[in-house]
């Protein structure tokens, strides 16, 4: 098992499986563009296999797939396919942007991996392509109606809270009341140095909005480590809304995540910029031992919590992420 100096037992590995995407969201990926990773530096299917296979034997008992775009890495099915056949207990989860879902619908149900989330973060086609910077809104709905359809899994819709969410809340929740989801609004974290604090909006100002147009329960059982969840009831419908709130509410004493990064790099806070190298010791031997001794160094110096809003800070090494990784690059 795997726990840390603050007794926080990690057991939740995210495993970026690439840096690449098929989006150029404007909270994600800087307007310049991006370097991708040269094809060596990104580990191969069978390094996956073998890594997730190292943590699954200290504990972790739930991998989340994202990137970059999870669906856009040749392969992909294949990591999945292993993973599942190695360890047939383990909670296999994907994020994604949907736009390749309908392709990867089968081969999840068929693996198990039951937990999915998809980032919408409008329901306007304009607007889409203005956040992300391409013309795939219907495509991304057709495959979110098909993933309800199939009635296998348990859906989330991923969005990154701006006003413009506050403006589109009846929108949402005409089309999604009813269809068994649960919509996230996630505080947009300061990835990157074109960060414009001023179109922050915090989860205290949707949840207050959110009282002014209905009645919004709080759902204390159901609260994830990291999501506050509710249940509202509007003109337009009820439905299940979770509050990611990383910014103005800290959720770090509860947090039980490790992060694997596509270049095989293990990261024990998103937004720390400290990182530790599994690929140089897995490419260089067969035998675990070493990773295993990398693995319980680095969870050991797990910081006790983020500083974002204090950029000041450097202290234990989780300051502001102003010069971190791209959150395509660590996974979000
Ligand atoms: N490409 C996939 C997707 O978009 O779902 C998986 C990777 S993406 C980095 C994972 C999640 O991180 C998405 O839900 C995205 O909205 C979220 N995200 C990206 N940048 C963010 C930011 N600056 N603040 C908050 N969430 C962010
Ligand atoms: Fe958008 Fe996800 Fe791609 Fe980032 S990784 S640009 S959030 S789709």
């Amino acid at each position: 098992m795997l726990t840390d100096s603050f007794n926080r037992r990690l057991d939740y590995l995210r495993v970026s499986v690439t840096d690449k995407c098929n989006l150029r969201c404007i909270y994600c990926m800087p307007p310049g563009g991006v370097e991708f990773l040269p094809h060596d530096e990104v580990l191969r299917i069978e390094e996956f296999v073998r890594l997730i296979g190292v943590f699954a034997r200290f504990g972790v008992r739930k991998v989340r797939f994202t990137g970059g775009e999870p669906l856009v890495r040749k392969g992909f099915m294949g990591i999945v396919e292993q993973v599942r056949r190695n360890h047939p207990d383990m909670d296999l989860c994907l994020t994604t942007n949907g736009i390749l879902l309908d392709e990867a619908l089968d081969g999840l149900r068929q693996f198990g991996v039951r937990k999915l989330n998809i980032s919408l973060d409008t329901m306007s086609a304009e607007r889409y392509r203005a956040i992300t910077g391409r013309d795939e809104f219907d495509r991304v709905i057709g495959n979110i109606i098909r993933a309800i359809e199939s009635r296998f899994f348990d859906l989330k819709i991923n969005m990154v809270l701006y006003e413009e969410s506050l403006i589109e809340m009846d929108d949402f929740i005409k089309f999604f009341a009813g269809r068994n989801v649960t919509l996230r609004f996630i505080e947009r974290m300061p990835f990157g140095d074109d960060y414009d604090a001023s179109r922050f909006v915090s989860s205290d100002r949707l949840v207050e909005y959110l009282r002014s147009r209905g009645d919004l329960t709080r759902n204390h059982y159901k609260d994830t480590s990291v999501a506050q969840m509710y249940n509202f009831r509007g003109i337009s419908g009820d439905i299940r809304i979770g509050v990611i709130p990383p910014m103005t509410h800290k959720f770090c004493s509860r947090c039980n995540r490790l992060r694997l990064t596509c270049d095989g790099m293990l990261k024990t806070c998103l937004h720390s910029p400290v990182e530790f190298d599994l690929k140089t010791v897995l490419r260089e031997s067969e035998d675990d031992e070493r990773l295993n001794d990398i693995i319980v160094a680095a969870v050991h110096s797990k910081p006790e919590a983020h500083r974002l809003g204090d950029p000041l800070e450097v202290g234990d090494g989780c300051m502001a992420i102003v010069r971190n990784r791209l959150m395509s690059r660590t996974g979000g």
